[in-house]
């Protein structure tokens, strides 16, 4: 997957319904392999308050891995892609927004 940040994010997958706990990559900062969780600082740009757009992830709930299987013969150990935007408010990982299916805007990842 080459290098990335990441941001481990609680949220109802859309596919399933179901509540987990769910890695989040993005290529968007400084690749250093970190990993921000909620309520931690954010180290990856000086920003107080903003979204942080398009960051995806892999449901691997039950349901989710059947129907991957389903779908491609085998399970990739991604599991289903999960797409959303990340809140940070006072410089803190504040929580997953906008929790979709797809990628639906490839350009303007950041929104100040
Ligand atoms: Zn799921």
């Amino acid at each position: 997957m080459g290098c990335y940040d990441s941001f481990m994010l609680k949220v109802k997958c859309p596919h399933c319904n179901e509540e987990s706990v769910i890695e989040f990559q993005t290529k968007e900062f400084s690749c250093g392999l970190n990993t921000w969780s909620v309520g931690h600082v954010f180290t990856g740009m000086d920003i107080k308050e903003g979204i942080i757009r398009n960051v995806y992830g892999g449901c691997n709930s039950k349901k989710c891995r059947e129907s991957e299987f389903k779908t491609l013969g085998y399970n990739s150990g991604f599991g289903i892609e999960v797409v959303c935007d990340v809140w940070i408010k006072d410089y803190m990982v504040k929580e997953a927004l906008n929790i979709r299916k797809e990628l639906k805007e490839f350009h303007k990842s950041i929104k100040r």
